[in-house]
């Protein structure tokens, strides 16, 4: 029965008996067995993911702009990429900013727990502070240079370094388009078959997920188990980010799939899911990028044409859940130490979590570094990321899923618009 069982449904169940798993183990005490023996199996299909993740975008998206025949239509796809992305991660902050003025949640913070929590945190602050003061004495150009690799080994040798690897990749696919089709064919096939094949090892390491996920959430909560104090302390704000994200997985993304594709929120929330549960499990929507894709291509029937393009480049630059919780953890933060944020510092805000959830690469706890930056720019005590880094854990997870949603919403909008959708199929529930 297990055999014939559905993938989204053993990836869902993988996932609560690894919670149930976690929470009884530490219990009674397994925790170390738990950690020793288990665990590793969830970092296993963690690195099997990032295994493919490279060689994925590189190959994909060579494919896919090679496949795109003109340059015209390149430049008009990646025009309409680009805007809807940035769109949606403004809706997404705006959404934020909103949320906690209304909810407040820093106003119920107890006074005598600030000082703990700064305290307690501190260490891990120096570190990433180091890196934030790095990044703000760069040139406001630096994102620029960082985007341009000087080696392609080195660059493809990082996960972080993605956006290279797609620089890269971008100018190899547009000198295939701008060579005589003589020239290019065997390259083309050759990427063409070097595609399938990623795919197909997708297709096997997916097979190996509801264990993957089994173990990552059975460590994971062993390693949260101590901190319940912490999310004690940090309720309001806590639940304000995760009604946030969820009112985005909701209603936000499912209203766009209606409106501008015609896809059913059940029928587009299931075929996401099983990508949502691996980016949840994994908190890396680079790492979940060979699901998202899968999903997006076999489920909501997204041209490969648009999917390879579209996908990996929201991987590095699309991060609306990201965006989301910078915008409440910023405020949260303000409200705490007894700052009266402005309009002009909102709006300061709404900006620079737009630039750093495209700086953020998508990985774990990918965008705390940016944070950083968010908070230095409205004058906020860097400080105050140490209230909140106890609990980041789970919230990465949620906004990691949603950053993956938005990804695949953008891509089903694109080939909507392009005619590259075969979104009329009408499955047996609908
Ligand atoms: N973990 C997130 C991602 O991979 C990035 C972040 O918000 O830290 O999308």
């Amino acid at each position: 029965m297990w055999k014939k069982l559905p993938l989204i449904w053993k990836i869902l169940i993988g996932m609560l008996l690894g919670m149930v798993w976690g929470i009884v183990a530490h219990a009674l005490g397994w925790d170390e067995f738990t950690l020793n023996w288990i665990k590793p199996w969830g970092v296993i299909f963690l690195n099997l993911l990032k295994l493919v993740a490279v060689p994925l975008i590189f190959v994909s998206l060579v494919s896919g702009i090679a496949s795109l025949t003109n340059i015209t239509k390149l430049s008009r796809i990646g025009l309409k990429t680009l805007v809807l992305y940035i769109l949606t991660t403004l809706v997404a902050i705006s959404f934020g900013l909103i949320l906690v003025s209304v909810v407040k949640p820093g106003n119920t913070f107890p006074e005598e727990k600030k000082l703990e929590f700064q305290q307690k945190f501190a260490p891990h602050l120096e570190e990433k502070q180091k890196v934030a003061e790095q990044e703000q004495e760069k040139s406001p150009l630096h994102f620029l240079v960082d985007m341009v690799p000087e080696n392609i080994v080195k660059a493809a040798g990082d996960n972080s370094k993605m956006l290279q690897v797609i620089f890269f990749a971008i100018f190899f696919g547009i000198g295939m388009v701008l060579l005589p089709e003589e020239k290019v064919s065997v390259v083309k096939k050759f990427f063409d078959g070097l595609n399938e094949i990623i795919l197909k090892i997708i297709d096997i390491f997916m097979g190996f997920a509801p264990y993957g996920v089994f173990a990552l959430l059975a460590g994971l909560i062993i390693d949260f188990s101590g901190d319940v104090a912490l999310f004690k302390a940090l309720g309001l704000y806590f639940i304000t980010v995760v009604v946030g994200l969820l009112l985005l997985i909701i209603f936000f993304y499912p209203t766009l799939m209606k409106v501008f594709v015609g896809v059913s929120p059940f029928r587009f929330l299931r075929a996401i899911l099983p990508a949502q549960m691996v980016a949840f499990s994994t908190s890396s929507s680079a790492a979940t990028l060979p699901v998202t894709k899968r999903q997006v291509e076999t489920e909501l029937k997204v041209h490969p044409e648009i999917s390879n393009f579209v996908l990996p480049i929201g991987v590095t630059i699309n991060m609306d859940g990201t965006s989301c919780y910078q915008a409440i953890a910023a405020v949260f933060i303000a409200e705490v130490f007894g700052v009266d944020l402005s309009f002009g510092q909102m709006l300061i805000i709404l900006l620079t979590a737009l630039l750093a959830s495209i700086g953020s690469p998508g990985v774990p706890g990918g965008s705390i570094v940016m944070l950083i930056i968010v908070l230095s720019s409205v004058g906020l005590p860097v400080e105050g990321l140490a209230l909140i880094l106890g609990v980041d854990r789970p919230l990465d997870m949620l906004r990691t899923a949603v950053n993956v949603t938005g990804d695949s919403t953008v891509a089903s909008i694109v080939a909507k618009s392009e005619g590259l959708i075969n979104n009329l199929e009408v499955t047996p529930e609908e």
